[in-house]
């Protein structure tokens, strides 16, 4: 099969022909028929992933059809049309048994603790807990690009969060989670205040529901929300992962306020400083967020086949397998807009 394989972190990947893999007995081998381009994937080519062994294949937003199933596979034949959480439990420790597979202790990322997506086929651990089953109105390139931002601020809003129609919900960044949040919770009801420094950013949160815009260049962050909202936002995401943004979200909310961390902090950003004077002093509740486990997507899956939530309307660019590498190198300084989606692998 054709895919994209890096051999050293930082160093440009190549579209090289490597054998086709095989199942394992709790896993299935897809067809890859679209796998979205993710900053995380970015991420683990520069070496901030410590699951990563080299050489590597990249790529975890996963939607494609079953071609060959593990001997252990019951649930699921050549043919199915699926997706999968970036983060699927193993299915036996005891946060998979009690049903919190996104945060499993055993847990099986494609694109990181395996080979991923920026290939013809890709080998599926776990198959049997973790596939999830495509509407037949939901097309491959929409449902790869729920695979790890959309799901996870879809868990972040309305898991985690805890969303109710007529709060106010404040989103800090507006890259693919950022946008994905703006729209989940506009969708629930909520009043949405979007910020970024980008002003096409902003633009683009506006038309997907974000009722008030705030460009962090121009005005103080916290105080303009604290004006507009009447003391505060009820809930607030970092949908970056950046010290002023996680330090921003907490700062907006009112009293007794949410704040939920969806913006992974990694590498000099991993341990920001943390304002928790006002974390005790308005009683502020501070929530994680990681992916979504796969008995969840049922819901998520329901409000995009009624049309409450178009993920669609987030798609960007579609790529080549060969144009991935690109988009994939170039993550740092071209800030495209919407989600890359790769759609073509021949
Ligand atoms: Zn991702
Ligand atoms: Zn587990």
């Amino acid at each position: 099969m054709k895919a994209v394989v890096y051999e050293q972190f930082g160093l440009r990947p190549e579209l090289q022909t490597v054998p086709d893999p095989l199942p394992e007995a709790d896993g299935v081998v897809l067809r890859v028929e679209a796998s979205g381009v993710c900053r995380s994937d970015w991420h683990g080519w520069m070496g901030r992933d410590p699951d990563i062994q080299l050489p590597h294949v990249p790529g975890h937003e996963i939607a494609g059809t079953v071609v060959a199933v593990g001997a252990g596979v019951t649930r699921w034949r050549e043919g199915d049309r699926v997706t999968l959480p970036f983060v699927s439990g193993c299915g036996r420790c005891p946060e998979c048994q009690s049903g919190q597979q996104q945060v499993c202790r055993d847990q099986f990322q494609p694109g990181f603790t395996a080979w991923g997506s920026f290939a013809e086929y890709v080998a599926l651990r776990y198959a049997e807990q973790n596939l999830v089953r495509l509407p037949d109105g939901l097309d491959f390139v929409t449902a790869a690009s729920l695979g790890c931002r959309f799901a996870t601020s879809f868990r972040a809003v309305v898991q985690q969060g805890r969303v109710r129609g007529g709060e106010w919900v404040a989103v800090h960044g507006c890259g693919g989670v950022g946008l994905s949040a703006v729209m989940i919770a506009h969708a629930l009801g909520a009043r949405v205040i979007a910020v970024d420094i980008g002003a096409d950013k902003l633009t683009r949160a506006a038309e997907l529901g974000a009722e008030v815009t705030v460009n962090s260049r121009e005005v103080d962050v916290v105080t303009a929300i604290r004006e507009v909202t009447g003391g505060g936002a009820h809930l607030s995401l970092d949908a970056l992962g950046h010290a002023q943004t996680c330090a921003d979200s907490i700062l907006c909310l009112r009293t007794q306020g949410r704040h939920v961390q969806v913006g992974l902090l990694v590498a000099e950003h991993s341990r920001p400083p943390l304002p928790m004077d006002a974390v005790i002093s308005r009683e502020l509740e501070i929530y994680g967020s990681h992916g979504m486990a796969a008995h969840a997507y049922p819901e998520m899956l329901g409000m995009i086949e009624s049309g409450l939530l178009r993920p669609d309307r987030l798609i960007g660019a579609r790529l080549t397998l060969e144009e991935a590498i690109d988009a994939l190198t170039g993550m740092d300084s071209f800030n495209a807009l919407g989600v890359q989606v790769i759609d073509r692998f021949a």
